[in-house]
């Protein structure tokens, strides 16, 4: 699934390419990904792109006043082209006046992509009520603090729950988790203040290489990166070494997940007991 720091390079390609385009047509395929009906679609027509934004999953164009905003799921992409998306998946396309196409499509069999034309992206209803961005320049230690202070969550529930803050799941909170040297099942409202502070410094640190460097790797192509092992410290990596202290990296489900942690640098060498066997187990 992309988070973050994917989908912010995709949104800044996004407005690189598109930037004072104009809209000549639209053409939905699939009817139920759209949840607006009005405005209509046409009313995009003759409709310059005025920019790109972005929170958690949803992913929109701004088109003079209007957003046209879309949620990205497993599968989701947004291209650009010069001809209409294959047919099969394809969930939208804005045929531009210069003669380029942007096509929404979604892989795979499960039909999740969601469309909505507003006039605020607030309205769509998953973007209110999201979180703060931690690469917000508002994002301080002390809005950090006062999400984790809410507790009722591991510190790795609490990191990728989206209405505390949005943008992190699965993959990048492993990482962020290992750099601030903290266990994944860390009671959030327990952290002493440093430990807070380093891990505001792991999230900004983290995230924000993770775009720079997956904005390189695409070097400004209209596509969501996707990251590879060796870009991860500790995710999608059980059984090799960690790079910060060589123990063995370990991984333990959490519900339906699985997150991997290095135990010298984040448990005290603790190893973790998966959490859905230890239910059935009791
Ligand atoms: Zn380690």
């Amino acid at each position: 699934m992309p988070e973050l720091p994917e989908l912010d390079v995709l949104t800044e390609n996004l407005a690189t390419h598109l930037a004072g385009a104009t809209v000549a047509a639209v053409r939905p395929y699939s009817v139920a990904a759209l949840k607006t009906v009005d405005p209509p679609l046409d009313a995009l027509v003759g409709r310059a792109v005025t920019g790109t934004g972005r929170r958690a999953k949803y992913v929109w164009l701004e088109l003079s006043g209007w957003y046209l905003v879309v949620h990205l799921s497993l599968g989701g992409r947004i291209s650009l082209g010069t001809r209409p998306p294959p047919r099969r998946g394809a969930v939208l396309a804005l045929e531009l006046a210069d003669g380029r196409v942007v096509g929404v499509t979604e892989g795979g069999t499960q039909r999740r992509a969601a469309v909505w034309l507003v006039d605020d992206p607030e309205k769509v209803p998953g973007v209110a009520g999201l979180g703060p961005e931690p690469l917000d320049p508002g994002f301080t230690v002390a809005v950090l603090g006062s999400i984790l202070a809410a507790g009722g969550h591991t510190l790795k529930g609490m990191l990728t729950d989206q209405k505390g803050m949005s943008g992190v799941g699965n993959a990048w909170s492993d990482d962020v988790l290992h750099r601030a040297r903290l266990s994944p099942f860390a009671r959030p409202d327990r952290l002493a203040p440093e430990e807070v502070a380093r891990l505001h410094a792991s999230l900004v640190g983290v995230l924000g290489e993770a775009r720079g460097a997956l904005a390189e790797q695409v070097r400004g192509q209209v596509v969501i990166p996707k990251a590879s092992a060796r870009q991860f410290a500790v995710h999608g990596r059980a059984g090799a070494a960690c790079f910060v202290c060589g123990d063995t990296i370990r991984s333990v489900w959490m519900g339906e997940r699985e997150t991997s942690y290095c135990p010298t640098c984040q448990t005290g060498g603790r190893i973790l007991a998966d959490r859905r066997r230890s239910r059935f187990l009791r």
